[in-house]
């Protein structure tokens, strides 16, 4: 038998690794990853005797676990966070987001976007799920970032950013289609804003174009109770049902919030096989209601995590979306034991890429795309170590992240960005925000 030892690009070890959100911990362990991939998991000394990695990352008591996936975000509102609080969602929106929006350029959406992808990346998240306006520049942010994306034009019934009219705004989803069909880190979703901001001709336009193209879909749905009453008022029916009649629902789908769902509701989401995303700092912040995750996750449903934007959360830390969801749902149904730690992290991750519709993602295996994350075990508020899961969620900060990588591209390591020019980049944000004052 051969000594000789396989060559790779890196082996990270550390004292613990999280595969994905059902399998044990593996004390003392290591990655081993060649190019974009991931080789081989396990015990340190098994590692690294098989294989003979060009760098060696040791990242001592830290946690290797998926890179976070935010499944549903609006980047660029980064720059709105903290304009205005504690407000009624409809003067919210109409005194102090959408006169804001309207000041919106592609320079200063993209250095939103930038700040998000920064924040991201410092956050342990790897991929995120985006609609926005002129969402050309959020991609190139991303692009440059480094970080995954699924990202989507925000379709509405009325001229945007992006675009004056419904023609122009389907031209525009196929030139980013075509543009980034061949990025192994940015794809792209069919993402109608809402039910309430278009109509069932541009809904059913929306659902041809991603049969079309093979393209996700991605829509806020349900997410206050005064929706649902409006689209019962104009449309005789409750949003997943309008959406579900007009061929919207499938497994291709993706649901941003669902808070509004009745039991038929749930049975025809978990038969559909589409995929919901629970926001649940932005739904309190928001007031808007609670999600019947517990009940989504018993029937089946894949439930992802998601920030929303900046201007409603106000962070895009996905260290405390899990935290929320498993604290909110326990108060919620006077019952401590739903949404448990490992329930929260597998939202956070595998439920992500279900979400994001992004096989091979959330979770780290042989064969699977290296986008690992360390999260430092060493800071008073995660010690001692009785069990690494429950840290992770409920007392972790999301500032204990020490490495995030995609791709097996290092992104950030122990303060560095590799990417990004962090200073220079906060600078021209202020300068962007100021502008929108
Ligand atoms: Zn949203």
């Amino acid at each position: 038998m051969s000594t000789e030892k396989l060559p790779c690009s890196i082996v990270v070890t550390a004292r613990y690794l999280l595969q994905n959100a059902r399998e044990p911990i593996v004390r003392d362990a290591a990655a081993a990853i060649k190019d974009t991939r991931i080789l081989a998991l396990g015990k340190a000394s098994d590692i690294l005797r098989e294989y003979a990695p060009e760098t060696r990352l040791d990242m001592g008591e830290s946690l290797l676990m998926p890179g976070l996936i935010n499944g549903h975000t609006h980047a660029s509102m980064s720059l709105l966070r903290g304009v205005a609080d504690d407000l009624p969602l409809l003067i919210w929106l109409t005194e102090h987001i959408f006169p804001r929006e309207k000041k919106l350029d592609p320079e200063s959406i993209g250095l939103g976007a930038a700040l998000a992808c920064a924040e991201m990346t410092r956050f342990g998240v790897t991929a995120f799920a985006d609609m926005y306006l002129a969402e050309n520049a959020v991609f190139d942010a991303a692009a440059s970032s480094g970080l995954r994306m699924l990202g989507g034009e925000g379709i509405f019934a009325f001229p945007s950013p992006g675009y004056n009219t419904e023609d122009e705004a389907f031209t525009l989803l196929r030139e980013q289609v075509d543009r980034w069909k061949d990025h192994p880190r940015i794809r792209v979703a069919v993402m109608p804003h809402a039910v309430y901001t278009t109509t069932p001709d541009l809904l059913a336009r929306c659902r041809d174009t991603a049969d079309a193209l093979g393209l996700s879909l991605h829509i806020h749905l349900a997410e206050t109770r005064h929706e649902t009453d409006e689209c019962r008022k104009n449309h005789c029916k409750t949003p997943l049902r309008y959406c579900a009649d007009l061929g919207l629902v499938t497994s291709r789908t993706t649901i941003a919030h669902g808070v509004v769902f009745d039991d038929e509701e749930l049975d025809l989401l978990a038969a559909s096989g589409a995929c919901v995303v629970h926001c649940p700092r932005s739904n309190m912040k928001l007031a808007s209601g609670v999600a019947r995750v517990p009940a989504m996750l018993a029937k089946g449903i894949p439930v992802g995590l998601g920030t929303d934007g900046a201007a409603s959360s106000n962070n895009l830390n996905m260290f405390q979306e899990m935290a929320a969801a498993a604290l909110l749902h326990k108060v919620h149904n006077e019952d401590p034991t739903v949404v448990a730690a490992r329930d929260a992290i597998a939202m956070a991750t595998i439920h992500g890429a279900r979400a994001l519709h992004w096989p091979g993602l959330g979770e780290l295996r042989r064969g699977g795309p290296a986008d690992v994350i360390a999260v430092d075990m060493t800071p008073p508020n995660m010690r001692p170590v009785h069990s690494p899961t429950s840290n992770i969620v409920y007392a972790a900060t999301g500032a204990e992240v020490r490495l995030t990588m995609v791709d097996g591209e290092i992104l950030y390591k122990d303060g560095e960005y590799t990417r990004m020019d962090i200073e220079a980049l906060y600078a021209k944000a202020q300068q962007a925000a100021d502008r929108l004052r």
